[in-house]
C-alpha cells in the first residue's frame, strides 16, 4: 500500500534528507504521473508502484528531488530541470517579491536575467507581468536547453529570448528590470551534499569570496537599465555589505531584501 510505502521511504530518506516525508511523496506521485495533493487526497490506499523504490534509492545517494522528477515549481510556474541546470530555490522568489514592490502598479515591459539557468527568474517574471518580453542569458548550453524547453512549455516562447553569454558582455539595449542569481559560494565554503554531488559547480561558485561574479556584474548594469527601472541580484546572507559596497560604487542606491527565513537574500539598484 502506497501510505505504508511512503511511511518506510519517509524513515529511509531521513538518513540524506532534511524534508523525508515530502521527497517520498513527491517521488510517489512522480512514480504515480499524479500531482502530490492527488496522491494525498486519492491514491494512499492503492498498490504501490514498483519504480518507486529505484526513485528512493536514487534519492539515497543524494541526487535532488528534482532531478529525478525532472520538475520543479517555482512562484506560479513549474520548470522543467536536470543536470546542468540550477535547481530554482524557493529563496530566490525573494527577487521577484522585490521587483513587485518596486514597479508597484507599473509593470517592466523589458526583462533581463542574467544567469538564467532553466530560465527561472525570467520565465517568472514574465508570468507576473504578462505583456512584458525578456532575454535571458546563461554561460551553460545545458541549461539554456532547459530555459527554451520552459518558455515552450509555458507559451512563453513568443517573448522569451535566451542566448549563451558571458554575463552582460554583449548584451545590448536597455531593460525596466534586471533579474540575477550569479554564483555567489565562496570556493571551500561549505554546501549541502545534494548541491556539490549533483548541482553545477559553475552556477554555485565565484571565487575565494564568492563574490567574483558581482565584480563582473555590476558595472555593465548601469548602461543596461532604463531610467526608473531596477536591478535585483540574489546574494548569500553574508554578503549584503560587500554587494551594496560593489553597487555603491557604481554610483546605485542599494537596497537590501530578506528572504521568509529573516536572512539578506536580494539587493535591489536603482
Ligand atoms: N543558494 C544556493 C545554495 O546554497 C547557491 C546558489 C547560488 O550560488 N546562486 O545552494
Amino acid at each position: 500500500m502506497i501510505d505504508a510505502a511512503l511511511a518506510a521511504a519517509t524513515r529511509h530518506l531521513a538518513d540524506v534528507s532534511d524534508t523525508p516525508r515530502l521527497d517520498a511523496e513527491l517521488l510517489m506521485a512522480h512514480a504515480l504521473g499524479v500531482e502530490r495533493d492527488a496522491l494525498l487526497l486519492r491514491h494512499l490506499d492503492a498498490e504501490a508502484p514498483e519504480e518507486f523504490e529505484a526513485l528512493v534509492e536514487r534519492r539515497m545517494t543524494h541526487e535532488p528531488v528534482a532531478y529525478i522528477t525532472g520538475m520543479r515549481g517555482f512562484w506560479t510556474i513549474e520548470l522543467a530541470v536536470g543536470p546542468g541546470a540550477l535547481i530554482p530555490r524557493a529563496d530566490s522568489e525573494t527577487l521577484i517579491e522585490a521587483a513587485i514592490e518596486h514597479f508597484g502598479a507599473r509593470a517592466p515591459s523589458t526583462i533581463l536575467d542574467l544567469g538564467t539557468g532553466p530560465g527561472t527568474l525570467l520565465l517568472a517574471a514574465l508570468d507576473q507581468w504578462p505583456k512584458a518580453t525578456g532575454l535571458g542569458v546563461d554561460g551553460s548550453e545545458a541549461a539554456l536547453g532547459y530555459a527554451r524547453v520552459n518558455a515552450r512549455r509555458l507559451g512563453m516562447a513568443d517573448r522569451a529570448e535566451f542566448v549563451l553569454g558571458d554575463w552582460a558582455a554583449g548584451v545590448e539595449g536597455r531593460f525596466d528590470l534586471i533579474l540575477c542569481n550569479p554564483p555567489y559560494v565562496g570556493i571551500g565554503e561549505a554546501i549541502g551534499e545534494d548541491v556539490r554531488r549533483f548541482e553545477p559547480p559553475s552556477a554555485l561558485f565565484a571565487g575565494a569570496d564568492g563574490l567574483d561574479a558581482y565584480r563582473r556584474i555590476i558595472p555593465d548594469l548601469r548602461r543596461l537599465l532604463t531610467p526608473g527601472g531596477a536591478a535585483v541580484i540574489e546574494i548569500g546572507w553574508t554578503q549584503a555589505e560587500a554587494v551594496c559596497g560593489l553597487a555603491l560604487d557604481q554610483g546605485f542606491s542599494p537596497r537590501a531584501r530578506n528572504d521568509l527565513g529573516g536572512r539578506p537574500r536580494a539587493v535591489l539598484l536603482t
